[in-house]
């Protein structure tokens, strides 16, 4: 779970930090322990074991003294030489004198020479040897620089190899749970919305907050909740928001914190997560993104050591005694890819779903923030909740953040409607790219693009409403006709589905009548994935093609792709309905080619249109947009 840089945060889970690069060099002290001794020891056998592979190498010693090979070959001629060592490359020459020499006062027995390559054949060991000359051949042996940079070498790797393990057995061997402090609690004050997801929690908060009640009833509190609904919808708040409210300590994990590539690492986790929470009891265990650790037994994809730490958990819970006050809480967006096992009676086993919020939550939720902001009086939540269908809790608060550091950007002392405006744009459309030069005959023909789905919009799909059309660059597009819906939908007709199709082919079918053939563009790209997309659920998944007819072809429902001949069937459905509302949408364009010719005129010269300025065109050039002429999209109160 990742949220955005939030000006009014409450919720993060405390952790304690350890910043190793603030603090001063002198504070950074060696610790006692075992740890140490085990570097100290380390380091110690590492240089010992360098030191004996130098000194008592196989390989030739070093000699005395040198001498020329000239000179090493006349003493061998001479019979002066008792003993010759020589390398089996028969680069190198050490040679035992029958009578030693004096040099510089010192007596001299043995001396080295080094021979010219391929300079010492057989035939000339062989005659030494003849002359009663001891001939040794040896692997050749580095020279004392070689050796040097070896046994460089050799302690970097050590030391490499020490530090590795030391930074590992750091970040294995500590315990990364800690039960939040009693400072950090929230309530289910805190949590707009999810109304039917607090009723279902309130019997655990009962649980923690009295067990003994329901041990003299004989009741069981339910050992594992599992919390399910998409991205960012409060699930984690929530958990927090019942250990609040219960007023016992909560530990947070996180599902790929058992996920390491050491063997035996994330049950060993699993095993620290349970003493943890017996040790807090009364307490609750959330496990975020729970699907990385619960997923399936026997994916193709999950390592045999997933799987045991799957298992290690399962065991945990089964051995944890049903009132020893531990609850366990996860919380999943693919409540489909868990393991039966983790949803049988006694574990996981009540569900609580926590949906997107309605227009009621997101006034609650917006209400929740906005009580941390400081809000200009001409902010209107109760519209901005209208406005935002389709947003989750930390998606709402994100807007609100955004409004909050623009306002702190412009600034203001408090974040008017212009902040919010400008942060939902941003959120929805992109930041400006300022920097971005377009020349002039681009800038018409984004316009008609834009102008095109703004119309096709309007008559093909009237239920959406339009929010604003855009020539400014932002984010990755190059313009914007942004349409959203008045109101929270739960079912979608078909009608609908394809007007949304017409809409986005609109753009393509304005640079079709207006340009040409020919003089058609790219910008259509993102527009036929999206398309494509509804389409294909259409005819796949939702049952309304004729020709298809009533039946899934949902590969993750039904457990694999459809056969061949039915995918067939399905692309020919596609690319039919494809085709008609591709034509639809031109034949629009076709009717009011005025209204997008204006439309497009005012946006090259204004830029931005607001909804009001985009419907007033568009009416007064004949397109019946079926809205009631009051009708606002500006945030601000009347
Ligand atoms: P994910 O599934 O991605 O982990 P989540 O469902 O756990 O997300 P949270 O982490 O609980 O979502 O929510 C993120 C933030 O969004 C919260 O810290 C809070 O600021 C805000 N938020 C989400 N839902 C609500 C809500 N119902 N009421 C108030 N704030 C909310």
């Amino acid at each position: 779970m990742t949220t955005p840089l939030r000006a009014n945060d409450q919720s993060a889970p405390p952790r304690e930090r350890r910043n190793w690069k603030l603090r001063p060099f002198s504070a950074i002290t060696l610790r006692r322990g075992p740890v140490q001794y085990w570097t100290a020891g380390a380091i110690v056998v590492a240089i010992v074991a360098a030191f004996l592979v130098w000194r008592f190498s196989p390989a030739m010693a070093l000699s005395d003294t040198s001498i020329a090979y000239s000179e090493a070959a006349q003493v061998l001629s001479a019979r002066q030489v008792s003993t010759l060592t020589v390398t089996n490359d028969g680069a190198r020459l050490l040679l035992t004198l029958r009578t030693p020499r004096i040099v510089n006062g010192r007596e001299i027995r043995t001396v080295e020479a080094l021979a010219p390559a391929r300079a010492i054949s057989l035939a000339d060991l062989e005659r030494w040897g003849a002359s009663g000359t001891i001939v040794r051949v040896v692997e050749p042996h580095a020279s004392t620089t070689e050796r040097l940079i070896q046994l460089g070498s050799l302690l970097l790797v050590l030391s490499l190899i020490v530090g590795y393990a030391l930074h590992h057995r750091g970040a294995l061997g500590t315990n990364r749970f800690a039960p939040s402090p009693a400072s950090r609690h929230l309530t289910l004050r805190d949590v707009g919305g999810a109304r039917e997801a607090q009723a279902d929690l309130r019997d655990v908060i009962a649980y923690l907050k009295s067990p003994e009640r329901f041990l003299t009833m004989g009741a069981h509190c339910p050992k594992g909740v599992l919390l399910v609904g998409p991205p960012g919808t409060g699930k984690t708040l929530l958990a927090r928001a019942v250990a609040g409210e219960a007023g016992c300590p909560v530990i947070v994990a996180a599902g790929s914190d058992f996920n390491e590539m050491y063997v035996g690492i994330g049950s060993r986790r699993v095993r620290q997560l349970a003493k943890q929470a017996r040790d807090a009891a009364p307490c609750i265990v959330f496990i975020d993104e729970f699907d990385s650790l619960g997923g399936r037994r026997g994916r193709p994809n999950r390592s045999g050591e997933e799987e045991v730490t799957l298992n290690q958990l399962l065991v945990e819970m089964d051995g944890m005694a049903s009132n020893n006050g531990v609850v366990w809480m996860a919380a999943t967006n693919r409540e489909d890819m868990l393991d039966p096992a983790v949803r049988r009676p006694g574990r996981f086993d009540r569900v609580v779903e926590v949906p997107l919020p309605t227009a009621a939550d997101r006034l609650e939720i917006l209400k929740i923030h906005a009580a941390r902001s400081r809000l200009a009086p001409d902010v209107n939540l109760d519209r901005l909740s209208q406005l935002t269908v389709g947003h989750s809790g930390a998606e709402l608060a994100n807007l609100l953040n955004e409004a909050a550091i623009i306002a702190v950007q412009d600034t203001g002392d408090v974040i008017t409607n212009a902040h919010v405006e400008q942060a939902r744009d941003r959120i929805l459309l992109g930041r400006v790219r300022s920097g971005m030069v377009i020349n002039d005959q681009e800038r018409r023909l984004i316009a008609l693009h834009e102008s095109g789905h703004a119309v096709v919009g309007m008559v093909a799909c009237p239920e959406d409403k339009l929010h604003k059309i855009t020539i400014e660059p932002r984010g990755r597009s190059l313009g914007a006709a942004h349409f959203s819906p008045e109101s929270d939908r739960h079912l979608h007709p078909r009608h609908y589905l394809e007007g949304i199709i017409a809409k986005a082919l609109g753009g393509r079918a304005a640079e079709l009548v207006f340009l040409g053939r020919d003089a058609v563009t790219t910008g259509a790209g993102s527009d036929l994935v999206q398309a494509t997309s509804i389409a294909r659920r259409m005819v796949a998944e939702f049952g309304m093609s004729d020709t298809i007819g009533l039946v899934s072809a949902d590969p993750q429902a039904q457990g694999g792709a459809p056969s061949g001949q039915l995918q067939g069937e399905i692309d020919t459905a596609i690319r039919a309905l494809m085709t008609a509302q591709a034509t639809r949408a031109e034949a629009i364009v076709q009717q009011h080619r005025d209204a997008v010719e204006a439309l497009a005129s005012a946006l090259v010269e204004r830029e931005v249109l607001t909804a009001e300025e985009a419907y007033a065109i568009a009416e007064a050039h004949g397109v019946h947009t079926g809205r009631a002429t009051t009708t606002t999209e500006s945030l601000a109160t009347a």
